[in-house]
């Protein structure tokens, strides 16, 4: 992996950085932030933190979780650096009327635009381009990979907190390495990072064995309104299932996961209620259906096999927007 030298250099240069990743943090966004900012740190420069929305309790085993602010400090001003992790658009994090002296850009998700323009009816991003530099690898598993390969580079040890964050990112992005995006070298960067301190069972403990019996209550209503239309599985979670449950939204994460343990399932989607008649649909495929392609032409975004975005409409018109999205706009929905 090539890292632009001119990221390097504004790293080594800059003394201060304000670091910001996506609204709706998981583990890449958060343990690839965090092994950035221990990084920086450990070479004396100063990093602010900054997620939009609270980390959920269930990161709370990553190192250095608490160092992550959710409002912009008022020190953060003009003069100030940004380096944006795991998204390639300052509304993606959140970040409005803020501007910067620099800003340096992180990620794996294809940009917005470029996939605008190959989707039909799709309007591109409103800020391409945004970002002096620009280091966006599609083909990397997990932002926590560009940034191990970016901390070697800057010729720092990996510490056992770093390690656990970076392997943490990983694991997460492909599903702890089942995923089409588990390459050797996803599998050579973990063994360097468990030699650094990273346990691989603790972080699997961590991540899939802590859930709370809230959120367990809330896959089991979550998994009840299932609705398999062909081979697109559709579950939902309302407003009311959080207050029913106890559970809260960022509970939700992996839900999407569940219903493609079917076999004839190709496309998973969870539509959570954010507000009346708007809803958040996280979608998730096997194989070479890209779901990508489908967010984006719902102006939202992610990868091949995970991707999500916002819809204003009532649950049924949501449903009946996505299927057709699916078959494509010259068909009609199939009816089941
Ligand atoms: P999830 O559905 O779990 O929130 O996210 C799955 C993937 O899609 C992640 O890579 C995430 O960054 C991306 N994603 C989810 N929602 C949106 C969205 O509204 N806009 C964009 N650009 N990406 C999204
Ligand atoms: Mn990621």
């Amino acid at each position: 992996m090539i890292i632009p030298p001119e990221l390097l250099s504004f790293l080594k240069e800059e003394g201060k950085f304000f670091i910001a990743t996506h609204v709706n943090p998981e583990g890449d966004a958060i343990g690839s932030s965090l092994a950035l900012s221990m990084a920086l740190e450990s070479l004396g420069k100063v990093t602010v933190l900054y997620d939009k929305d609270s980390i959920p309790e269930f990161y709370y085993f990553l190192p250095g979780h608490e160092k992550f602010t959710h409002s912009i400090p008022s020190v953060v001003n003009h003069t100030w650096p940004l380096i944006l992790l795991d998204c390639n658009t300052l509304e993606r994090a959140g970040i409005e009327g803020l501007s910067f002296k620099y800003s340096a850009i992180i990620d794996h998700h294809e940009p917005a635009p470029r996939f605008a323009e190959r989707g039909r009816g799709a309007r591109p991003g409103t800020e391409k381009d945004f970002g002096n530099i620009r280091w966006i690898i599609p083909e990397a598993a997990a932002t926590g990979m560009m940034v191990f390969y970016l901390i070697k580079e800057l010729g720092i040890n990996i510490t056992r907190e770093m390690a656990i964050n970076l392997y943490s990112a990983i694991a997460i992005d492909t599903g702890t390495f089942r995923y089409g995006n588990t390459t050797a070298e996803a599998f050579r960067i973990a063994a360097e990072l468990i030699d650094a301190g990273a346990s691989p069972a603790y972080i699997s403990n961590s991540l899939y064995e802590t859930w709370s019996e809230e959120r367990f209550s809330l896959l089991i209503m979550a998994l009840n309104t299932l609705e398999i239309r062909d081979a697109v599985a559709i579950t939902v979670v309302t407003r009311e299932m959080y207050k029913e449950t106890g559970a809260a939204p960022e509970d939700t994460e992996s839900f999407p996961n569940f219903p493609g343990i079917m076999k004839d399932i190709k496309v998973s989607a969870l539509f959570r209620e954010l507000d009346d008649n708007y809803w958040k649909i996280s979608l998730r495929s096997k194989g070479d259906i890209n779901v990508a392609r489908i967010a984006t032409l719902f102006e939202g975004g992610g990868h091949k096999n995970a991707a999500g975005y916002k819809i204003k409409a009532s649950l049924e018109s949501a449903k009946e927007a996505l299927l057709r999205a699916y078959y494509g706009h010259s068909h009609k929905p199939q009816q089941t």
